[in-house]
């Protein structure tokens, strides 16, 4: 097949105990996936939780240039999941959703969506890719964030709304979910402003970790 020019590569993300590679396909994000964390942006927690993306190229596994145009980026630490083949989970990652919240306060104001807020390179960090082993439960799993080494957040998997497996179920109903897609699964409570010079470090505890600097 002829093509006018090289299709943009893909980003590829190690896999822990692999030499293979995991090639990103679409990026998704849960909004409000656990409840402490939609009362502490002043909304009605029994609101279901809702889908938002990002781009591909938000994915990052180094240091973070603070963004243009925000005072107020903030950090979201995440549990992702990394989709498989036939809609399984291949593995899970920890993320982090760098938002610029004064942006999506505004497009929020504004009934605008939420993609400039969310989307700036470098708005995905992301750990290496651990592969689960059989139908492990990552209910079990907890996400821990610091700041130059002070807790900012401290969460349990087993507080989200809805679990991996039901945000499977609700993305497959409605669009095609296909092995590559990564899906950043929502930020429990204690989110906050970071700056430049900033040392961010998230862990799943004894499972994955993510250490960056916003520069
Ligand atoms: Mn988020």
């Amino acid at each position: 097949m002829d093509l006018p020019f090289q299709p943009t590569e893909k980003v590829l993300l190690p896999i822990h105990g692999s030499d293979a590679l995991f090639p990103v396909n679409q990026v998704y994000c849960v909004g409000r996936n656990y409840a402490a964390h939609a009362r502490e942006m002043g909304v009605d927690d029994r609101k279901p939780p809702f889908f938002f993306t990002k781009p591909s190229w938000t994915i990052t596994t180094g240091d973070v240039k603070y963004p243009p145009n925000t005072e107020d980026l903030q950090h979201e630490v995440e549990l992702v999941l990394a989709v498989g083949e036939d809609v399984s989970i291949f593995g899970f990652a920890v993320g982090v959703d760098l938002t610029r919240r004064d942006i999506q306060g505004r497009a929020k104001e504004n009934g605008k969506p939420w993609f400039s807020g969310k989307s700036f390179v470098g708005s995905a960090p992301i750990s290496e890719i651990i592969p689960i082993k059989g139908s492990e439960d990552l209910s079990d799993l907890e996400l821990t964030l610091k700041v130059n080494g002070e807790l900012r957040q401290s969460g349990s998997c087993s507080d989200m709304i809805w679990t991996p497996p039901e945000i499977l179920c609700e993305m497959v109903a409605d669009i095609p979910l296909s092995q590559g897609d990564l899906i950043f699964s929502g930020t429990p409570a204690g989110v906050g402003r970071i700056q430049s010079g900033d040392m961010i470090e998230a862990t799943i505890p004894d499972r994955a970790i993510l250490s960056f600097s916003i520069i």
